[in-house]
């Protein structure tokens, strides 16, 4: 593998690291971003509430969906968008 030279390593691409990359990026420096687990770090994919509530009302409108396969009677699911975001 070729050696590869950067002016800036960032170690983490969540909050900090994707913009920060970004802004040096743009100033013309050459930098790497290293990411472990997973792009967006732990706000996007786990933490910040706000996204993860209605990742919740998601979940659960799926799984209502698919509660007959589970042998459960429901009637018709609709989402009721400004009850998640209010719960948001
Ligand atoms: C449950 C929970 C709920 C939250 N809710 C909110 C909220 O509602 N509002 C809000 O503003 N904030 C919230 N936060 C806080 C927010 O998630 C953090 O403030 C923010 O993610 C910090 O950004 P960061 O870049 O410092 O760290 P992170 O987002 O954690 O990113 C660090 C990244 O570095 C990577 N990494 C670590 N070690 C290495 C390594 N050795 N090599 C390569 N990669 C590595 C990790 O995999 C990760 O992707 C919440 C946090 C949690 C845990």
């Amino acid at each position: 593998m070729k050696e590869q030279h950067y002016r800036a390593v960032i170690i983490g691409a969540g909050q900090a690291g994707g913009p920060l990359s970004t802004t040096l990026a743009r100033a013309g420096w050459t930098v790497a971003l290293v990411e472990s687990r997973h792009v967006g770090g732990s706000c996007i994919n786990e933490g910040c509430t706000p996204t993860k509530t209605m990742v919740a009302s998601a979940r659960v409108a799926y799984l209502a969906r698919r509660a007959a396969e589970y042998g459960v009677r429901v009637g018709d699911v609709e989402i009721d968008f400004k009850t998640i975001r209010k719960r948001k």
